[in-house]
């Protein structure tokens, strides 16, 4: 599936669930869009949730990042019957995987968001936190989610952090699944279910505690 048609399967996925606002964010004719749907909460302080939905060439994308896209849009879910204090922002990212082109379009052309949690490549193993999350931020992530940095590693997270706005990057990545990343072995079965969904009741209640500051 190209690009642009997993850019299309994520906006039909949000349009369904019924944000409260949804836009595109024209990035360039060669990258589509970012999707930026919106569940407005009490405040106007903002909590924003991102995920690329782009996959790199040959790889089937379904790790790295449809697993973050499918986080993502259960997290719409659970926002749409629990209103947040925080207005929450979920972005779904273009152009991650030649140089993260749509989360820098997105801090150079958009409000900065209060907050940042970035979900890239879950499922595949167990939880992990990226050490370039904000030290002020880790108190509220779940015990027992390692915190490991994997050399040369970036993310949409960067473009947010190096503008000042504190950032939790979330993966689950280790040294043998970088082998696969980016590879036709990225596919379906890389994928533990188990894993998948207690990997997104860390992440939402790591959300709704940050919710609740
Ligand atoms: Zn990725």
């Amino acid at each position: 599936m190209a690009n642009s048609e997993r850019e299309d399967l994520a906006w039909r996925y949000l349009s369904e669930l019924g944000c409260d606002k949804l836009d595109k964010q024209f990035v360039s004719q060669r990258f589509g869009n970012n999707l930026v749907c919106d569940i407005r909460g009490k405040s106007e302080k903002q909590i924003l949730i991102g995920a690329h939905h782009d996959k790199f060439g040959v790889s089937h994308g379904i790790a790295d990042n449809w697993s973050g896209v499918v986080v993502t849009l259960s997290l719409v879910n659970y926002f749409k019957t629990n209103p947040p204090n925080h207005t929450i922002r979920l972005v779904l990212f273009t152009g991650e995987e030649k140089g993260l082109v749509g989360s820098r379009h997105f801090v150079a052309h958009s409000p900065l968001p209060d907050y940042m949690v970035n979900l890239d490549t879950l499922g595949t193993a167990p939880l992990k936190l990226d050490r370039n999350s904000s030290g002020e931020l880790r108190c509220l992530v779940p015990s027992g989610i390692p915190e490991v940095h994997l050399r040369d590693i970036t993310g949409d997270w960067l473009p947010f952090r190096n503008a000042g706005v504190p950032v939790l990057a979330f993966h689950a990545l280790n040294a043998e699944l970088l082998q696969k990343l980016h590879t036709p072995r990225d596919s379906r079965s890389l994928i533990n279910d188990d894993e998948l969904k207690q990997s997104y009741e860390q992440i939402l209640r790591t959300v709704v505690r940050l919710d609740g500051r």
